[in-house]
């Protein structure tokens, strides 16, 4: 049998997974996506979507699509990793970065990628477990626990970037008070089926509020799996 996340999947040959199309994905990402940040593009370019979606699903890993990973669970849409990503490091690269919703650990891996300092909380025991062997099968280095995202991750805090890929109707105020003066937070806020992307930051104290437009997350839920 097949190791599920060999370096080398058979599927390579069949070049739906190689170097190429990720190339092709990055290019789409740019032209069509407006996706301009080099850094952004440069580290979506090295990370292997592939290995972190079901081998039966494979051969779709570099279409501009969010799939399922299982648990109800989508890995979001590279376009919306890009733009997130984006959003989190335009004014300044964080250092120390609170991802919540670990889910397949594609995004997680894009903010180790780029040299951030990655923690990140997932409440699915099962996916956690997943993206742990892929994060040690990439030699990345994110600090995982298996928690309610909603409550940050206070023994860590502050955290200069936060970026939430679950969508809520509001966020706790606990994650506000793990971001620091100058610190970003990314996150899809509003209505279960549709909600706006906003990036907030904390500007001489206040939070300051930019709508970035229209996205659609699968919820942020309380407790843990
Ligand atoms: N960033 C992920 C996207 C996963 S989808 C990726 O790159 O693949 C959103 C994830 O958020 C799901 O795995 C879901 O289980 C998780 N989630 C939802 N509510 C949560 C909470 N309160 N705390 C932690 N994780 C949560």
């Amino acid at each position: 049998m097949t190791p599920r996340f060999h370096s080398q999947p058979a599927s390579q040959g069949l070049g739906m997974t190689s170097q190429r199309a990720r190339d092709r994905m990055i290019e789409r990402l740019r032209a069509e996506g407006g996706i301009n940040d080099e850094r952004v593009l440069t580290a979506m370019r090295t990370v292997p979507r592939h290995l972190f979606i079901d081998e039966a699903l494979a051969s779709r890993a570099y279409e501009d699509t969010a799939l399922p990973i299982g648990n109800g669970q989508t890995i979001s849409q590279p376009w919306v990793v890009a733009r997130m990503t984006a959003a989190l490091i335009e004014n300044g690269l964080p250092q120390r970065v609170l991802e919540v919703g670990t889910g397949s650990g594609y995004q997680a891996s894009v903010l180790a990628t780029l040299g951030l300092e990655t923690y990140s909380v997932e409440r699915i025991e099962e996916l956690l477990r997943v993206a742990r062997r892929r994060f040690r099968n990439l030699g990345l280095n994110v600090r995982t626990k298996h928690d309610d995202g909603r409550a940050g991750w206070p023994e860590y805090a502050p955290f200069d970037g936060i970026i939430v890929t679950a969508g809520a109707a509001a966020l706790d105020q606990a994650l506000f008070d793990q971001l620091p003066e100058g610190g970003t937070l990314v996150a899809p806020i509003g209505a279960a089926n549709g909600q706006r992307l906003l990036r907030i930051r904390r500007v001489e104290g206040e939070l300051v509020r930019e709508d970035l437009g229209g996205v659609v997350f699968v919820p942020l839920l309380p407790g843990t799996l």
